[in-house]
C-alpha cells in the first residue's frame, strides 16, 4: 500500500483538476476507497483549491467595484464641473449687456446744478435699467491718484486749487449707448463724451471696470 500511496499522491492534483486518463482515474478512486490518508490529502487539496478560487473571485469583485467607483467619481465630477460652468456663464451673461456698454460724460467746470440735473433726467427718461454715478472734480483727483499710485510725482501739481480734471457722470445702461449720446450730446454743460463697448463678456466679468 505504501508504494501505491506515493503514486496516488502524485496523481491527486491532476485527479482534482479532472485531467486524468480513465485508467489512472479508476486507480485513484479504487485506492481512495481503502486509504483514509490519501482521502484526507485529497480533501485538503480540494479545500485549498476552493479557497484560492474564492480569493480570486473576491479580487475580481474588488476590481469591478473599484472600476465602477472610479466611473461614478468621474461622472459626479463631470456633473459638478458642468453645473459650475453653467452657473458661471449665467453670471457672466446676465450682467453683460449692462456692463458691456459704459459712457462717461465729462462736464464743463462752469456747469450749473440745473444743467447737471437736466442731463441726468434726460438720460433716465430715455434709457432703462441705467446706473448714473456723479464723480466730482475732487473725486476725479482721488481716482487719478489711485491709478498712478506707482508714480505719485506725476500728480505733484494737482490739488483742489489747481485741478485740471473735469467732473463727470459715469453711466452703465441696457439702452444702446449711441442713442443716449445722440440725445444728450448738444446739452449745455457737457465738455465731451467718451463711450466704451466691451465685446468680450468674460473680460467684462473679470474686469468690470474696463
Ligand atoms: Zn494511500
Amino acid at each position: 500500500m505504501k508504494n501505491e500511496c506515493d503514486i496516488v499522491k502524485d496523481l491527486l492534483f491532476s485527479y482534482n483538476d479532472n485531467v486524468l486518463s480513465t485508467a489512472s482515474k479508476e486507480l485513484v478512486e479504487q485506492h481512495l476507497k481503502n486509504c483514509e490518508n490519501c482521502k484526507n490529502i485529497l480533501n485538503e487539496i480540494k479545500q485549498d483549491h476552493n479557497e484560492q478560487k474564492q480569493i480570486k473571485e473576491i479580487d475580481f469583485l474588488k476590481k469591478i467595484k473599484k472600476k465602477l467607483f472610479n466611473k461614478n467619481v468621474i461622472i459626479v465630477i463631470g456633473i459638478i464641473l458642468l453645473v459650475l460652468i453653467i452657473v458661471f456663464n449665467i453670471l457672466v451673461f446676465s450682467n453683460y449687456k449692462k456692463i458691456a456698454s459704459t459712457m462717461e460724460i465729462y462736464l464743463k467746470d462752469n456747469i450749473s446744478e440745473q444743467e447737471l440735473e437736466d442731463i441726468k433726467n434726460k438720460i433716465i427718461e430715455n434709457s432703462n435699467n441705467t446706473e448714473i454715478e456723479y464723480v466730482s472734480k475732487e473725486q476725479a483727483i482721488e481716482i487719478m491718484k489711485e491709478k498712478f499710485n506707482t508714480k505719485p510725482n506725476l500728480l505733484n501739481n494737482v490739488n483742489v486749487e489747481n485741478n485740471p480734471l473735469p467732473a463727470f457722470i459715469k453711466i452703465k445702461t441696457n439702452t444702446k449707448i449711441e442713442l443716449i449720446v445722440s440725445i444728450i450730446k448738444d446739452m449745455k454743460g457737457i465738455a465731451y463724451i467718451s463711450t466704451h463697448t466691451n465685446v468680450n463678456p468674460y473680460a467684462v466679468f473679470i474686469h468690470p471696470t474696463l
